[in-house]
Parts: C-alpha cells; structure tokens; sequence
C-alpha cells in the first residue's frame, strides 16, 4: 500500500496519518495471511473483519475523502470481486484505487 496522501484525489487530516496508514498495512498482512489458510481456519477471517472496520472507521475518524467530485466524499477499504483490498469512494460512480494506489476504471 501507497502512503493515503501519495493518492491522487484522496485527502485525510494529517494527523490520523500514521496510524491510518498502519492499519493499512495490517489489512494488507493479514489479508496475505488468510491466502495461505484453509476455510476451516475462521479466526484469521474474523481477524480480518476487524481489522477493516478498524481501518474504516479510521478514515471516517480522519475525515478521509475523495476529492475527484463535488462535494468530497467519505472513502471505505473493501474488496473486489476477486477479494482484493481495494479503496472506493461514495460519489456515484464510485472512483476506486487499487492497493498501490493506481485508479481503477
Ligand atoms: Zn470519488
């Protein structure tokens, strides 16, 4: 993962940074954790779980936003359709970026 502010078209309050871009990179860990595991290992899942409500309510907690329309709008860590951890925002259509910070059409 690309450090949020070297996004094109996302802002966040400075000051959640850092520990924004940890819980990033600990979406990012675990995720690459759960490839390796079998479906009976459910608790790394749920680990998983947590963690994106985690990161996502950090963003929403630094006011995180994408600024490609107006007005701003909140932006979310999902996956796509594949289960890749991707950023989406809430405009419709939603711009989208890929984990290494690349838009998606
Ligand atoms: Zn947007």
């Amino acid at each position: 993962m690309r450090k949020l502010t070297n996004i094109e078209g996302l802002e966040v309050e400075r000051r959640y940074l850092q520990v924004i871009d940890q819980a990033l990179s600990h979406v990012e860990k675990l995720a690459t954790s759960i490839e390796l595991l079998t479906p009976r290992q459910r608790d790394m899942t749920i680990a998983f779980v947590g963690a994106l409500q985690s990161v996502n309510a950090l963003l929403s907690a630094g006011s995180a936003k994408c600024n490609l329309a107006t007005p701003p709008e909140d932006i979310e860590v999902t996956q796509d359709k594949s289960g890749a951890l991707i950023l989406r925002c809430y405009h419709s259509p939603a711009h989208k970026w890929a984990w290494n910070g690349q838009p998606l059409p």
